[in-house]
């Protein structure tokens, strides 16, 4: 088992190896040693933003069009996006592993002429990032 660290520091119910790679890999977690990882996130809130974020765009995924279960940060973790609603988008697993911790931009670009969406996610994406500026 990995031990699991909050933000702060505090343990939390510690997990399998697997899932302390893929909350890693999301960028939502860091390792602090080979059994320990510390999350970049608060867990808790987070849950319910997530769960926020899922019902705000109809749990469709705003790259593609398709059944969206995940949610994409728009500023990756890794940069010190937020956690809040305004900076999450629901996302299909697909493009969520495919964009990885590049830049909403980036992506975005490769799915401008296939996204129904793309008026509302480059709104999304100014939005956050405007956001993350203000802070
Ligand atoms: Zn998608």
């Amino acid at each position: 088992m990995i031990t699991v660290l909050n933000v702060d520091g505090q343990e939390l119910t510690p997990c399998v190896l697997d899932r302390a790679w893929r909350e890693v890999n999301r960028s939502r977690a860091v390792w602090v040693d080979e059994q320990t990882i510390q999350l970049l996130y608060n867990p808790f809130l987070f849950r319910d933003y997530r769960k926020a974020a899922l019902k705000r765009d109809r749990y469709t995924c705003l790259w593609c069009g398709r059944p969206g279960t995940t949610v994409d940060h728009i500023i990756p973790a890794s940069h010190g996006g937020s956690d809040r609603p305004y900076n999450l988008l629901a996302a299909c697993m697909e493009c969520n592993t495919k964009r990885g911790s590049r830049p909403a931009f980036s992506y975005f670009r490769e799915k401008v002429y296939s996204s129904p969406y793309r008026m509302k996610l480059c709104f999304r994406i100014l939005k956050a990032h405007f956001h993350h500026k203000a802070r």
